[in-house]
């Protein structure tokens, strides 16, 4: 993909991520509940909060006034669960009962079970230890047998065609997995999982650029098989030929994607499609999604307000940009599309299209956020 405008649409809000729990910067471990989140955030820096973190200050207020003469009014940085006393011993049962009620509160806020990040970046770490999957490559016949083995019990299509591309004829593989649902139409999540041929002289594996969201889609695949579905069919699409051939332009990039828009554009199979969700890039550790400004406007607002169920919201919309990616062939037939896109990867975007983009470079946390906001943007547009 490519970037066509960058505008900055906040300041400079974003928060680096930090679990106060753990303490580990991007911890794929274990999450603190938003709400919970939220309320020590507000403890440690006195800010204003969102709306949900209200319902549990108050136990959160109640226990530190009741634990004793506390350091309260200091809030200092990273020490909201340091109440220092002067160990009065009639208050052990008070203090004994009131952690059993904010245990009871905690787990009672806490959202449903997050998105299996972990497994995800599982199956992104085995896609990119392949090596560079150029087209007409054979890094790329791997990668095409790698989803053909991960979706043999699925049903799998191989959309194969010949693209004329800028280096001549060459055949392409897109790959669309189908989940059926109760409900007539379609939820279309994509991604492309090649990497790029004039990089096939380098070890460029594309850990973020490519592989990440294809492991994101496969844990994605894990949670909807297996069950009919209640909503919408959910069809995942891996498109081939996203990078340019040579050198990106309309007619020398996105050639799956165009060839696939084009398909369903023919047999009626667009009309079916409720909102197309394309993921990019969206593995990188320091997570910050932007607005990419030709996506659908109500498909935003239904992902921000995904964001928003888990506490994610900084991680989306702080700067919007126009990027040309594998949605715009859908976005110009008029099916409502998303590029969830992350184009700032690495100092000054030096990891991007470089040897540097590796696995070191993803977290399992950000595709634990990305997997979370997927499945609720699901639910949500079932829900419409
Ligand atoms: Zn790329």
């Amino acid at each position: 993909m490519i970037r066509t405008s960058l505008k900055r649409v906040a300041t400079d809000s974003r928060v680096p991520h930090v679990s106060i729990f753990t303490g580990v910067p991007g911890d794929s471990g274990y999450r603190v509940p938003p709400g919970w989140r939220a309320s020590l955030e507000w403890l440690r820096r006195g800010k204003p909060q969102p709306t949900e973190a209200r319902v549990i200050q108050a136990p959160v207020i109640l226990s530190a006034a009741a634990w004793g003469p506390t350091q309260w009014g200091k809030r200092s940085a990273g020490s909201a669960f340091v109440f220092h006393n002067r160990r009065m011993p009639h208050l052990s049962i008070l203090r004994s009962l009131i952690a059993a009620l904010l245990l009871l509160f905690v787990s009672a806020a806490s959202p449903a079970q997050h998105f299996n990040g972990a497994k995800a970046y599982e199956y992104a770490k085995a896609f990119a230890a392949i090596g560079p999957r150029w087209p007409t490559g054979p890094g790329h016949v791997k990668a095409e047998d790698f989803i053909r083995n991960q979706f043999k019990h699925d049903q799998l299509e191989e959309d194969t065609f010949t693209a004329n591309t800028a280096i001549g004829p060459v055949t392409l593989h897109n790959f669309i997995v189908r989940f059926p649902g109760k409900k007539d139409g379609v939820i279309v999540l994509g991604t492309h999982y090649e990497t790029n041929y004039p990089l096939r002289n380098i070890n460029f594996v594309g850990a973020n650029d490519g592989a990440a969201t294809t492991g994101l889609l496969m844990a994605i695949a894990d949670e909807l098989r297996g069950k009919k579905l209640d909503g919408y069919s959910v069809w995942l699409v891996f498109f081939d030929g996203e990078e340019a051939f040579q050198k990106w332009s309309s007619s020398d990039s996105t050639y799956g994607s165009r060839h696939l828009a084009a398909k369903w554009g023919g047999d009626g199979t667009l009309g079916r499609i409720k909102a197309f969700l394309l993921a990019d890039m969206i593995g990188d550790k320091d997570l910050d999604i932007q607005r990419e400004t030709r996506s659908t406007a109500w498909l935003v607002d239904v992902v921000r307000q995904a964001a928003k169920k888990f506490g994610d919201e900084r991680y989306f919309f702080q700067t919007e940009e126009a990027v040309d990616d594998d949605h715009l062939p859908f976005v110009q037939r008029g099916v409502p599309s998303i590029d969830i896109i992350d184009l700032n990867y690495g100092p000054n975007n030096s990891y991007h299209h470089t040897v540097q983009d590796t696995m070191d470079k993803v977290s399992a946390h950000s595709l634990t956020v990305d997997g979370d906001v997927f499945m609720e943007t699901i639910r949500l547009i079932n829900q419409r």
